[in-house]
């Protein structure tokens, strides 16, 4: 398989290929085409694979930046995996104009609420603070359609999972869900089990 056979918007596909990216790795290939579709999937992958990019480039797709709402959240354990993962949509999506905003606990909320002012097209961030600022009515998700969960085994841990559960109600009803983990605890099966439709199972 190449890039090319996905039919991405040639921004994007510039943005691929910047970054070295020759050919999908195997969990890309799997994921890709599928989340194109808009079906959700429940992918087992581990850190190394390539699926930061394998969730960021479908995600990337499917936003237009014409629109100035938030139509994807990625939601992640840690702040320092949020900033990682917003570096890529950034590198990824640098053609593009996607706004990409990074929101975590641990810092200062009245910046998030300023920066919130801004077009934000795609928040990546931590559950705890992006529930916040969704329930005080500043981040606005009712227009959100896809989700990504990344190491959803942690974001399912007792820290994390009400938060989620809160999140899910506030997006469009339509919404995509993209789970990525390294190990299904049965936590993560109850997930899927309750909020995924149908969804692609990927077990590289
Ligand atoms: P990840 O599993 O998302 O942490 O990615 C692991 C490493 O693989 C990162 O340094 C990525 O930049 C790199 N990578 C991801 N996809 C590809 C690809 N298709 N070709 C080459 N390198 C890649």
């Amino acid at each position: 398989n190449e890039f090319e056979d996905y039919f991405l918007k040639r921004e994007l596909l510039m943005g691929i290929y910047e970054k070295g990216f020759e050919k999908p790795s195997p969990i890309q290939e799997e994921s890709i085409p599928i989340a194109l579709t808009g079906s959700d999937i429940l992918a087992r992958a581990k850190n190394g694979t390539g699926k930061t990019a394998a969730f960021c480039i479908p995600v990337l797709e499917k936003i237009d930046p014409d629109i100035n709402i938030i139509q994807a959240v990625i939601l992640v354990p840690t702040r320092e995996l949020a900033l990682q993962t917003s570096q890529v949509c950034k590198e990824l999506g640098k053609h593009l104009k996607v706004q990409v905003m990074v929101t975590t606990g641990g810092t200062s909320l009245k910046d998030d609420i300023m920066r919130l002012y801004q077009p934000v097209h795609l928040l990546v961030g931590t559950p705890g603070r992006i529930l916040d600022l969704t329930k005080k009515g500043i981040c606005v998700l009712k227009d959100c359609s896809v989700l990504v969960m990344d190491e959803a085994d942690k974001l399912l841990s007792p820290e994390f999972q009400p938060s989620v559960e809160q999140l899910i109600s506030f997006l469009s009803p339509n919404r995509q869900i993209l789970m990525y983990s390294a190990t299904f605890p049965v936590t993560v099966k109850d997930f899927k089990d309750r909020h995924l439709r149908r969804p692609y199972v990927i077990n590289l």
